[in-house]
């Protein structure tokens, strides 16, 4: 069997795909966003695509596979969505509709889809990036505002008046004039969306959809407050601590939300948001959570396990009857045909840390690292910033600093241990004007 992966880069989660096909004996077959001129330059034999070029990509896989079949098709990362379901299409393997998908990756259309569905969603105006402040003003403060098609939260910024309306507009601007986001050539690069601030706690939710029906694996809280004016991501902990009924309502409002999309087959990803009002869906992705975050996903399979003859397993870490597969070779068993629902995520409780970054600089890098893994609960530390690299916080920047990794048997304990490490690292970032000054003697 052969699965085909479409990533942005091959990195730490194509690597943990690699194992897991290994695992399963499965071939994997990438296919990248490259210039195909370059031979190979990471040796991973990838296919070269242009992501900006859908058809031409399209007609790159399907001829791969007329080659050597292809049995799956697993997309990592928004920017190949679409693609992956034209390929899933043209291969006959089910998938999301084209039409799903590109709609997932357009917040206006997704408000639009989910509206005319019924559900609680926020007013909007969408706009250009030449329309002035006076446009989004009828929606009212507080407000966000959002390019309509990046992710990781770039670019979303909360205003709280006509003054900072305009401000942020013209930081939106000029991030979309940058020269990685023109290097896209997508046509939604030009518009952005300005929609009512939802207050509320925030909640991760990721789910597998089989032939319509959608299967939640888990539900993240984020415990930390996201009111702005940027929107970092710090925490997801699972399983929630949100009470069964909030909990039921979460999974019934992502099903509508999925469905109002018209997703139907293969990973999904959503956010919301809750209050005295409901769940709000912000939105909802046609892929697995991103990167490194996976790994805080574990499965195991549903079979009932006699813990009366293991009374050692109450109270310590793994269950060792619990044979566990890492959450991409779940997605692999599912783009090849398992039912997902032979498996669940395993008992203990799960959570990640992504490290923010706390200043623009030049990141010339950290310690504390080797204490924060002896902290209880804490499975591992894993920066990922390169040394002397630009580091550029939201609502410009795309990543962080690393990830940290914990498991417990209680939520609490992995939200005390994220957080213990975290406090135990220091990180060096020079001022970025140093080195300008020193470059030029
Ligand atoms: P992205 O796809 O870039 O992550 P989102 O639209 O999901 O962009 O917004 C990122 C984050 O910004 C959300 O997870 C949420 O914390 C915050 N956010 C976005 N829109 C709203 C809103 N209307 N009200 C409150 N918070 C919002």
């Amino acid at each position: 069997m052969r699965v085909l992966l479409l990533a942005t880069t091959t990195g730490y989660q194509t690597r943990a795909f690699g194992e897991a096909a290994e695992r399963l004996g499965v071939d994997i077959v990438f296919a990248t966003d490259r210039c195909d001129m370059i031979d190979d330059p990471w040796g991973d034999h990838a296919l070269a695509i242009r992501f900006y070029d859908e058809a031409a990509a399209v007609a790159t896989i399907v001829a791969a596979a007329e080659q050597a079949p292809i049995d799956g098709v697993i997309a990592v990362g928004d920017r190949p969505t679409v693609i992956a379901a034209r390929v899933m299409r043209a291969l006959g393997l089910p998938g999301h509709p084209r039409s799903a998908a590109a709609v997932a990756r357009n917040k206006q259309a997704t408000r639009e889809h989910f509206k005319a569905a019924g559900l609680p969603t926020p007013a909007f105006i969408e706009g250009t990036l030449a329309d002035n402040p006076g446009h989004f003003v009828p929606i009212g403060f507080p407000m966000v505002v959002k390019p309509l098609a990046l992710s990781g939260s770039r670019g979303v910024m909360r205003v709280d008046d006509e003054r900072g309306l305009a401000a942020a507009l013209s930081r939106i601007r000029e991030l979309l004039a940058g020269a990685d986001i023109r290097a896209e050539r997508h046509e939604a690069h030009k518009l952005l969306l300005a929609e009512q601030f939802i207050e509320g706690r925030e909640f991760a939710v990721e789910g597998l959809m089989t032939r319509g029906t959608l299967d939640v694996l888990a539900i993240f809280d984020k415990p930390d407050p996201l009111d702005g004016p940027f929107f970092e991501e710090t925490l997801y902990i699972t399983p929630s601590l949100a009470s069964s009924d909030t909990q039921a309502s979460i999974v019934e409002t992502v099903r509508d939300a999925v469905n109002a999309l018209g997703l139907y087959h293969g990973p999904v990803h959503a956010e919301c948001r809750v209050n005295e009002r409901g769940v709000f869906v912000l939105e909802v992705a046609a892929r697995p959570i991103g990167g490194l975050c996976a790994r805080a996903l574990r499965f195991v399979r549903r079979e009932p396990v006699d813990r009366t003859t293991m009374p050692a397993a109450r109270g310590g870490a793994a269950d060792p009857a619990e044979a566990e597969i890492s959450f991409e070779e779940l997605l692999l068993r599912h783009a090849l045909g398992e039912e997902s629902t032979q498996w669940r995520r395993e008992a203990i409780a799960s959570g990640v840390m992504m490290i923010p970054i706390p200043k623009r600089g030049i990141y010339r890098g950290a310690s504390g690292i080797d204490e924060a893994r002896t902290v209880p609960g804490i499975v591992d530390v894993r920066l990922t910033a390169k040394l002397d690299q630009v580091l550029v916080p939201l609502p410009e920047g795309a990543s962080y600093l690393g990830f940290i990794f914990a498991r417990a048997d209680r939520p609490a304990d992995v939200d005390w241990a994220l957080r213990t490490a975290h406090g135990l690292l220091t990180f060096t970032i020079d001022p970025e004007l140093r080195v300008l000054q020193s470059s030029h003697g």
